[in-house]
């Protein structure tokens, strides 16, 4: 079988007056009207534990979207067995049958889904009506899409010789054991694909998603068991990290993990995988994308325009909270005036808010934690005499989290912003003088101990090459006149090495190859 080429899903308007624009609206309606109750989903049966834990709304705490069940180490028990019970059969379903769920799926996502999807991302993670499109309906949609297309192609692969009276085969087996994915708020996309590529491929899944992320993972769940994804292959448990990772990793059967989030969680993982390797069946798969410092380098040679719209998008957009956001910027002096105007002017045009006015650019961050995080790195840079803020620096949660996008100045490249996560709309900038282009390549790389994104601004073709090069490892995804966020399914596969994770690029063969063992049969006639 072939399956229908993949095109990217494309991103609606949401302008006054379309349908689009009106079903989301009823959507947002009913979901600020309707508490919901939110069970863990293991096997067949919906759990409700009775421990309730409130849904808000970042951008209005005192909103109650609804509650989840949180579970205990008995349900994660629970969760392992049922994939285990349903692992037979799935992995015995051909690959095309599996590929009709998840082509369903993408379809249920992209169509019926859309406005649910969306409202869910919109209030339970606070993105604007175009963040929420692009991640929830679009993304999702497309990793569902391409990775049916690439399940394909690596089921069609086949070593090129068998000799006369041989044939060599290659039988691409899923992992013998379960896949455990571990989900961060950011993503709505990123919530649907872990699970659902490891489960492609024939594996069966625990899943646990981050608890800000709750309210559109139920929906994603909907939409997988509304597709066919049989009971038990993919379980949706809400419990805390501790407890997830004391039941999971000392399983027999721990057979990966597809992980997004923090590098020292990541960090804290892959130490206790290490610590139990003993009671393994195999070595598992261990897939991670984790932090990032991702940088935008201003050359002289750059149009400002071009500039200005790269780092305030790159910066902003979802309040920073982007693995890929732009959270350093180095600009070069001569061009550093023009393009601090505007900067400037687009800040200012920005507003802030909640998102059922679809004209707030700005959202609030996901917590309390993150907030307070945040308003200490400003406060911080506001008692710091060597550095300016020129743009926002103020904050305010007594009814949501929100920051001011904020421009700190530093007068060195090593200022504590230019190097540290912190994943908010924080963007601190560096001038450096035009003739130490040179200096500066080799400042970014030698500062990049994470490695995610990264982008050039020139005209000047030798400062590109040169660039490319020099910051070969700095980022795994690299722009040249663009910003360094939005990475599309297909078109930019995603993901960093250094601190930034394992490069399994999300979205691509590469990824989907983590989650099979491939066996060599040679017969002889
Ligand atoms: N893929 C997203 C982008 O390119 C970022 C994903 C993430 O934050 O993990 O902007």
């Amino acid at each position: 079988f072939k399956v229908p080429t993949p095109v990217n899903e494309p991103v609606l308007s949401y302008a006054p007056g379309t349908p689009e624009r009106k079903s989301l609206q009823k959507a947002l309606k009913d979901a600020l009207e309707t508490e919901i109750e939110v069970p863990m989903y293991i096997g067949d049966k919906a759990i409700k534990t009775g421990k309730k834990v409130a849904l808000r709304p970042p951008h209005n705490h005192q909103h109650v979207l609804g509650y989840f069940h949180e579970g205990d180490k008995s349900h994660v028990n629970d969760a392992i067995d049922a994939a285990l019970a349903a692992k037979h059969d799935w992995e015995n379903l051909p690959w095309y049958e599996r590929a009709s769920i998840f082509l369903k799926a993408a379809d249920l996502v992209s169509g019926p889904y859309r406005a649910k999807i969306n409202a869910a991302t919109m209030l339970g993670q606070s993105k604007n009506a175009f963040q929420a499109e692009i991640d929830s309906a679009c993304e999702l949609a497309d990793f569902l899409r391409f990775n049916v297309e690439y399940m394909t192609e690596i089921y069609a692969q086949q070593p090129p010789v068998s000799p006369k009276g041989v044939w060599n085969k290659v039988e691409q087996r899923p992992l013998e054991g379960f896949v455990f994915a571990l989900t961060p708020f950011n993503f709505t996309a990123i919530a649907g694909n872990l699970p659902s590529s490891a489960a492609m491929m024939g594996n069966v899944v625990v899943w646990k998603p981050a608890n800000t992320q709750i309210y559109a993972a139920n929906v994603i769940m909907q939409i997988f068991k509304e597709a066919g994804v049989p009971d038990g292959v993919i379980n949706l448990v809400y419990v805390s990290g501790p407890d997830a990772g004391d039941v999971i990793f000392k399983h027999p059967d721990f057979a990966g993990i597809h992980f997004t989030g923090s590098t020292a969680v990541f960090q804290d993982i892959w130490k206790t995988i290490g610590n139990n390797i003993h009671r393994y069946k195999s070595y598992p798969r261990i897939v991670g994308e984790t932090g990032g410092k991702d940088f935008i380098l201003i050359h002289p040679s750059a149009d400002v325009e071009i500039s200005s719209t790269a780092i305030v998008r790159g910066a902003f957009e979802y309040q920073g909270q982007k693995c890929s956001a732009a959270s350093r910027v180095y600009i070069a002096k001569s061009l550093w005036p023009q393009i601090k105007e505007l900067m400037l002017r687009d800040i200012k045009s920005f507003k802030m808010g909640g998102v059922e006015d679809f004209t707030n650019f700005i959202n609030a961050v996901i917590d309390e934690k993150s907030f307070d995080k945040l308003a200490k790195y400003i406060d911080d840079a506001k008692a710091d005499s060597s550095v300016e803020i020129i743009a926002g620096g103020n904050y305010d949660k007594s009814k949501g989290y929100f920051i001011e996008p904020t421009v700190i100045v530093a007068s060195k490249p090593d200022y504590v912003t230019m190097c540290e996560e912190l994943f908010g709309p924080v963007l601190t900038v560096f001038v450096y003088e035009d003739e130490k282009y040179d200096e500066i390549l080799k400042t970014i790389d030698e500062t990049s101990i994470y490695a995610l994104t990264g982008a050039v601004i020139a005209q000047d073709r030798y400062a590109i090459d040169k660039a490319t090069k020099a910051l070969k490892n700095a980022a795994g995804n690299f722009y040249v006149n663009d910003k360094c966020t939005g990475a599309v399914v297909g078109q930019q596969p995603f993901g960093g090495a250094r601190g930034s994770g394992t490069n399994d690029k999300a979205g691509s063969m590469i990824n989907l190859l983590r989650w099979v063992s491939p066996r060599t049969i040679k017969e002889s006639f």
